[in-house]
């Protein structure tokens, strides 16, 4: 009798792999191109035609994918049968935890918004319960039937475990890592569809990367500061988690070896220095012992939150919020300076409330930048503003979700961790 060896079963295991992924890519083209033949598939994809016609029998079997009817041809053959995402077959779900409220939408296979809900204050500890009410709000609302939700999207504000799908920590959300149980009971609820959890930080870059930019720019990285520093990274399209899925903590890269203490236990972090309650922490600082200038006299007023203030007195050019705000830029230069140098990426997006300190200080960033940059390339980089904006999470865990429609999920689990 044959049996069969462990090698055999890692053979069977990679042309799965191979399958899934090439499953992907012809679903993904089909979305881009359509409407296409099943000959230009191949010619993209230089995969043979006989694999490409069995791929797209699958994807038709899914009903993932339809034909509609013959296209043109140049010579005198027969016309190719066209062939077009099936819009409104599939759906998926995307959600964002957020400090007040949880977000999420439900998107078709264009990633063309169906339904979209948000819960405000939520309790911590009942985090499962409250996105298993979102998504039934929104499986109720879009009118679906749940057999056709491919996945579920969910954007995290946190470092994640992937080992067991828990919270290490959050800035922006204090006692988040305190409920180790959200994933696992969103998964029991919805134990026929998968769930994809990722920093949110990943999922806003890759809005960024192919809804604003189109995919046309190249590698790109997101900075979101706002309570924390996050850092989304996008190499060859997709988003780049290193080894154990913690890539893009640029908030934890020491930057002044003898600097104050951050939450993640060492000092002088990038957070430390451009986050928005570090910013606000050190002009309060230098206007104590001023005791003067507008930001001061706001201060002592308390009529608005103390961002507010900051934000006024640095609109009326008050020495101390001006010369915050414009260190705070240099901090950060050093960091995307670190950053360009490691990856070689010349796309930086900004995002976060830090975008309200307008033009002086993205201008500042991008002087600072140049000037500590290799002549090289120095011209090449690009740091601005992000173009979405805010609220581009759980649009970009939809997109993410789409299209990478048959991958399986990295296994982060099983690398030693
Ligand atoms: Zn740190």
């Amino acid at each position: 009798m044959i049996t069969k060896q462990p090698n055999d079963y890692v053979k069977i295991a990679n042309q799965q792999l191979i399958k899934q992924n090439n499953l992907t890519l012809v679903f993904n083209l089909i979305n881009r191109y359509e409407p296409i033949s099943r000959v230009k598939l191949a010619r993209l994809t230089r995969l043979s035609p006989t694999t490409i016609s069995s791929l797209v029998e699958e994807l038709l079997e899914n009903e993932l994918v339809m034909e509609v009817g013959a296209g043109k041809t140049n010579s005198s053959g027969r016309k190719p049968i066209m062939l077009k995402v099936n819009q409104k077959s599939r759906f998926v779900i995307s959600l964002e935890v957020k400090k007040d409220k949880n977000s999420g939408g439900v998107y078709d296979l264009k990633c063309n918004e169906i339904a979209r809900k948000s819960i405000s204050e939520y309790d911590i500890a009942e985090l499962g319960n409250g996105l298993i009410s979102l998504c039934e709000e929104l499986i109720e609302e879009s009118k679906l039937n749940r057999n056709n939700f491919l996945g579920i999207a969910l954007g995290i504000p946190g470092i994640i475990n992937y080992r067991d799908y828990t919270v290490v920590s959050s800035t922006v959300i204090e006692k988040l890592h305190t409920n180790k149980t959200f994933y696992t009971e969103l998964s029991n609820r919805f134990s026929n569809i998968p769930i994809l959890m990722e920093n949110e930080s990943c999922f806003a870059a890759y809005a960024e990367h192919t809804i604003a930019r189109s995919g046309r720019e190249g590698d790109n990285i997101l900075i979101d500061i706002n309570e924390g520093v996050g850092c989304g990274i996008i190499i060859d399209d997709n988003i780049y988690k290193g080894a154990w899925g913690i890539a893009g903590e640029l908030g934890h890269m020491t930057i002044d070896m003898n600097g104050e203490h951050c939450e993640c236990g060492n000092r002088g972090c990038l957070e430390t220095l451009v986050s928005i309650p570090a910013i606000l922490k050190r002009a309060l600082k230098a206007a104590e012992e001023k005791k003067s200038g507008v930001f001061w006299e706001l201060v002592q007023k308390k009529d608005l939150p103390l961002f507010d203030s900051f934000l006024k007195a640095y609109e009326d050019k008050d020495p101390v919020a001006l010369e915050t705000v414009l260190h705070a830029a240099d901090c950060l230069a050093f960091g995307i300076n670190n950053a360009v140098n490691l990856l070689d990426i010349r796309q930086i997006g900004i995002s976060g409330r830090i975008t309200k300190f307008g033009k002086l200080f993205i201008d500042r960033v991008k002087q600072k930048v140049k000037s500590m940059s290799f002549d090289l390339y120095g011209d090449k980089i690009q740091v601005n503003y992000s173009v979405l904006g805010d609220d581009t999470v759980v649009l970009g865990g939809a997109r993410y979700l789409l299209d990478n429609i048959y991958r399986p999920k990295r296994d982060f689990a099983n690398q030693g961790i």
